[in-house]
Parts: C-alpha cells; sequence; structure tokens
C-alpha cells in the first residue's frame, strides 16, 4: 500500500473508482472545468418553435404540438421510446408555469404513459425533469420531463463506459408507431 501523500496525488491525476452505497462512483474532479466550458455557449433551444407542417413536425420528432404542450421523441435516446413532454413557453422550472399549463401537462404525461405501456409493453418506466445544468438537463432553459420506458436487462455495461447505448427500434420506427396514438390526444387538447 502507498503512503497517504503519494495516494492523494494519484487521486488528483487521474479519475477514481470507488465503492459506493448502490454501486461503484467514479470520481473525476478535472471534468468539473471542462463542464463549466461545454455549457456556456447557448444552443438553440429545440422546444421553442412555431407552426410546423407535417413534414417538419416528423423531422423534428414532435408528436404533440397544442398551444400550452408538446411531446417529442428524445432524438438521443436512452431506450426505445424516449419522450420528452415540455410547455410550449420558454420557462426553466415548474412553478414558473401558470395553472393551466400544469393541469395539461400533467393529463399529457399520463397519457404518455399510458401510450407507451400499450404501444410498447414496457416492465417499468422512468419519470422525470432534470432541472439546472448541474442536475443533468442538457436544454436546462427550457424544462422538460422525461419518459422513459424500461426493460429488465435494457441498462448494461454501454451506457457507462462508452456513452453508447443500444436501441432495437429506430426514431422512424418509434415515430411511425406512436404517432396516431398521439394525434388523437393532440386533438382531444385541442377539442
Ligand atoms: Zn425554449
Amino acid at each position: 500500500m502507498a503512503p497517504a501523500s503519494k495516494r492523494r496525488n494519484k487521486r488528483r491525476r487521474a479519475a477514481v473508482i470507488e465503492p459506493a452505497a448502490g454501486g461503484m462512483r467514479l470520481w473525476a474532479p478535472w471534468r468539473y472545468s471542462y463542464l463549466r466550458s461545454a455549457h456556456s455557449a447557448t444552443p438553440e433551444c429545440i422546444f421553442c418553435f412555431g407552426k410546423l407542417s407535417a413534414a417538419q413536425r416528423k423531422r423534428r420528432l414532435v408528436l404533440v404540438a397544442t398551444e400550452r404542450s408538446l411531446v417529442m421523441l428524445n432524438l438521443y435516446p436512452y431506450n426505445n421510446g424516449h419522450l420528452m413532454v415540455a410547455p410550449r413557453r420558454h420557462v426553466a422550472s415548474p412553478e414558473l408555469l401558470s395553472r393551466d399549463e400544469r393541469a395539461e401537462i400533467g393529463e399529457v404525461v399520463a397519457a404518455a404513459v399510458r401510450a407507451l405501456r400499450s404501444e410498447l409493453r414496457p416492465v417499468g418506466l422512468n419519470v422525470g425533469a432534470n432541472l439546472g445544468r448541474a442536475a443533468g438537463a442538457g436544454f436546462a432553459d427550457h424544462m422538460h420531463w422525461h419518459v422513459v420506458p424500461r426493460w429488465d436487462g435494457d441498462n448494461n455495461f454501454m451506457p457507462v463506459l462508452a456513452s453508447t447505448r443500444v436501441l432495437s427500434q429506430s426514431l422512424e420506427d418509434s415515430y411511425r408507431q406512436l404517432s396516431p396514438v398521439f394525434k388523437a390526444l393532440e386533438a382531444g387538447l385541442a377539442s
């Protein structure tokens, strides 16, 4: 075993893997400056758009777009059928939403879960929002909920080691399968 001072020096240079509650924890303190610089530029907001043609909707993977809410497939999905539900307004946090927006979005999240259950038959789902970049939000200024279907054994070592995900359905196929279900939801919300 190396002396304590040597072990500390080593820790400064390299990421360290240590056991932690619920699994292993990767320590990489040098990533902090990278994470800050990587997010300094503001990318175009993917959730803000005007009226879209059917072709544009398909290209942007938009399944629902009402006055208050939208649903789209995630272009970088964690799993097949990974949906994002968002308000139409560019706001960063749920307390900034109106009561009507919160009511509609609550309905849409429930409808998204129902649609994924009936179309893709997942064993479980993750539903949640990351508020702020530190919490993992890619588009922190426009809040959105993720609705991710899960199957037993769908999470292997690939996402952890190589940022690579194994998906069995293409985004085009997911869009084609889910589109009619969400068209009906959109029509119901508009009426
Ligand atoms: Zn936006």
